[in-house]
């Protein structure tokens, strides 16, 4: 094989383990803001919870407080029946304690009510409490798995960037040019593997002439639609024979071409 186009090999498999931990960088934040949303929406529902008890459970207290003072005016009106001194007084006191008695009523059948409502909401007690600590832990384990993750990239990140150094060293000026003006004209892939006649950058069928050239790898071809510098890989079944790898298939140390 071509010296350079081995060397071409590994720095493209660099770079495209390079360009994938940049993208999977930037998704961070995106990833963080959805496991916060959820977490927000959680944290609402049981806040909106928790109000609506609350104003049920002050309802039922406001009530418990009517009900005393109305049982308290029964009380007191009762005790007065026996100062009346007319008939006509008497049919007055005994239709407020009437009155008395059905405000009474009233307002026990409303503080039933209230205590239904908050009973009918105990089952949902359960169902918010637990999304919201469902939703805490996500997010607390997002979190650190984001750090971890983010510490293991830019960590291999250091290493390919030295490796990458070492491996430009190795190619020469003018084809490096070639290689990062590729690069920047063709989606992160300057140097394409050829499997069974097809370019694996464009996708399309190279010329039976160029296939018979670019298969020999002793010198670097183009391919004749996209442009990308081409390389010849032995074909899925024939790869662990060969011990080669192409770009983007596997971590670069596992490149197997010589210069290292
Ligand atoms: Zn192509």
């Amino acid at each position: 094989m071509d010296e350079e186009l081995s060397h071409l090999i590994i720095l493209q498999a660099i770079d495209t383990r390079l360009l994938r931990n940049k993208a999977e960088l930037a998704g961070i934040p995106a990833r963080l803001a959805e496991t916060e949303g959820v977490l927000d929406g959680a944290r609402t529902r049981e806040a909106q919870y928790k109000a609506r008890l609350d104003a049920l459970q002050k309802k039922k207290k406001t009530r418990d407080g009517d009900l005393e003072d109305s049982l308290n005016r029964i009380k007191t009106l009762k005790s007065k029946v026996s100062e009346v001194k007319t008939n006509v007084e008497y049919q007055a006191r005994l239709k407020e304690i009437d009155a008395a008695h059905s405000s009474v009523r009233k307002i026990e059948d409303e503080i039933l009510a209230v205590m239904e409502e908050i009973e009918a909401m105990e089952p949902d007690r359960k169902v918010v409490e637990a999304a919201f600590r469902e939703a805490n832990a996500e997010w607390e384990k997002t979190k650190s798995v984001v750090a971890e993750r983010g510490k293991a990239i830019e960590a291999e990140n250091a290493e390919l960037i030295a490796e990458r150094a070492e491996a430009v060293k190795l190619i020469g000026s003018e084809l490096y040019g070639r290689y990062k003006h590729l690069m920047g004209t063709r989606h992160g892939l300057a140097l394409a593997r050829v499997e069974n006649g097809i370019c694996k950058g464009c996708h399309m069928t190279i010329p039976p002439q160029l296939f018979n050239e670019v298969r020999s790898n002793a010198k670097i071809m183009s391919c004749s639609e996209c442009g990308r510098m081409l390389y010849y890989q032995a074909e899925a079944g024939q790869v662990a024979a060969s011990g080669a790898k192409a770009p983007g298939e596997e971590s670069p140390g596992s490149a197997g071409q010589g210069g290292r």
